[in-house]
């Protein structure tokens, strides 16, 4: 790159998303905890770019850490404050520097549609009912009201006041209009930035006003505003599990990232394309959906994931086999955006039906125990695979190796997360084949998503490349370009500049 180049947006990152309870246990009281992430921490970057041992990403997505009554932790009941079960602020604050030092951007759920009916706000606003509101600016802080309606409960012992609670009778719905519970966030976000966070994921952002995006992108429009006057960088992922229209005018508001789910799960567009080894219009795809993101907000970056903690493990919608879970792989890691994955993904760790049974413990190893928390309660699912990360490091054909290899490719070739996508039509559905531009450099990538392997037509007059810059194939076998004859192995996948 040039002098002229502008320097690489900071935001653009693959994160490793993270149920701290889950990942690992540091005093053995069977709860994953942020000492535990700490100690883990060589596992997600080790600092050494080349590491054999370490993920490398470049960024972190923490679920719930303030104190909450829940296992999740979904619902708080204090946003200034670490759950002890989880640890202390100094904990936290020893984590937030190791990111610094790692350049490891750090962001935290950030839980603003409701709370938890034992937060202190909620429990003095139902010890005031019935007394004026302005008596108590708490009751200011929820939807009450005298009148029963659908997505309300009734306040306990007081039988003709209702309080809205979308999500369940312990989360009331936080008022967004209310000025004081405004002002409440942008000093949480301050709070939070303060400590190092680089950003938040916002969960249930469909839910804020439901049913009225209008008002939801309005509100996320304004909580990006104050957060920028806080820290210019902040960035925001937003959860909007809705449809692509709904997405795109959430965009509207000038949030970096939302999370792709048209493009998510067995329904999306990276599992079914795996699935039926059929990557007709999947390069299109990319290409459209990047194309009408850029002209709702010409900085935003698509959040592209498999899977998350509210859906089945990808492991079972890819039949639990290790070469479909390895394209999947690919697929996403190597699209446009921000590449999201969900702790033990990179594992093929399974889990599906309750939600406790998509959160299970992190697999360290499967003979040595150290660290490797309880299950959540109520947990019934514990059907794991063969090799935990022990073993899988020590397998060159792991599926975790795999994942360390794209990650490597995405962090060392930045036109892959910020290139403009152009879709290239080849003849055979196997193929999924596009290129992406950042400034003035162009690169390829193809895949062969068939169980066969397929020769095509690559003309080196027409696209301008010079070579292959890396490959990888589910067999080990190399992809190889001569005379323009690209020749790919069974499920692989190519770059080439
Ligand atoms: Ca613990």
């Amino acid at each position: 790159m040039n002098s002229s180049t502008p320097a690489i947006s900071d935001n653009y990152r693959t994160y490793y998303e993270i149920f701290v309870r889950s990942f690992y246990d540091s005093n053995n009281d069977g709860i994953g905890d942020l000492k535990g992430v700490l100690q883990k921490f060589d596992y997600i970057n080790d600092g050494n770019s080349s590491s054999k041992k370490s993920l490398n990403v470049g960024g972190i997505w923490l679920m719930p850490v303030m104190p909450s009554p829940s296992y999740h932790k979904y619902d708080i009941t204090n946003y200034y404050a670490i759950d002890p079960q989880y640890g202390t602020m100094a904990d936290f604050e020893a984590l937030a520097a190791k990111c610094k030092e790692k350049n490891v951007s750090l962001i935290m759920d950030l839980v603003l549609n409701h709370t938890s009916s034992e937060n202190k706000w909620f429990q003095s606003a139902c010890a005031s009912i019935g007394i004026p509101r302005e008596h108590n600016p708490y009751c200011k802080y929820y939807n009450f009201s005298t009148e029963p309606q659908p997505g309300y409960e009734q306040v306990p012992q007081y039988s003709n006041w209702y309080y809205e609670c979308q999500f369940g009778k312990n989360m009331p719905d936080l008022n967004l209009d209310e000025p004081l519970v405004r002002a409440e966030i942008v000093k949480i976000m301050k709070f939070w930035l303060d400590k190092g966070v680089s950003g938040f994921r916002l969960d249930a952002t469909t839910s804020y006003y439901t049913g009225d995006n209008e008002k939801n992108t309005a509100f996320l429009k304004w909580l990006k505003t104050e957060a920028t006057k806080i820290n210019k960088n902040c960035y925001f992922v937003g959860e909007a599990w809705s449809t692509a229209g709904d997405i795109e005018e959430l965009y509207g508001s000038g949030i970096d990232s939302f999370f792709n789910f048209p493009f998510s799960q067995i329904s999306g567009l990276f599992i079914p394309a795996v699935r039926s080894e059929n990557g007709s219009g999947v390069a299109e795809k990319l290409q459209s959906w990047q194309t009408d993101l850029l002209k709702i907000n010409p900085k935003s970056i698509d959040a592209v994931f498999l899977t998350n903690h509210d859906n089945g493990r990808s492991s079972g919608m890819l039949n639990r086999d290790i070469n479909m879970e390895k394209m999947a792989a690919a697929l996403y890691m190597l699209a446009p955006g921000n590449s999201f994955i969900y702790y033990g993904e990179e594992l093929g760790m399974t889990g599906s039906g309750r939600d406790e049974n998509k959160r299970l413990p992190m697999l360290w190893s499967v003979t040595d125990k150290t660290g490797i928390p309880n299950a959540p309660p109520n947990a019934e699912y514990f059907v794991q695979p063969d090799k935990g990360v022990a073993e899988q490091l020590k397998d060159k054909s792991s599926l975790l190796n795999y994942y360390i290899k794209l990650i490597k490719i995405k962090n060392q070739n930045p036109e892959i997360a910020r290139g403009i996508v152009k879709a290239i039509t080849v003849q055979n559905a196997g193929i999924v084949a596009y290129s992406v531009k950042y400034n003035s450099s162009t690169l390829y990538v193809i895949h062969n998503l068939s169980t066969q392997p397929v020769t095509l037509t690559f003309s080196k007059d027409k696209y301008g490349y010079k070579k292959i810059i890396d490959n990888l194939s589910v067999s080990g076998k190399k992809v190889t370009l001569k005379s323009d004859n690209l020749t790919m192995p069974a499920r692989s996948s190519v770059i080439i500049k």
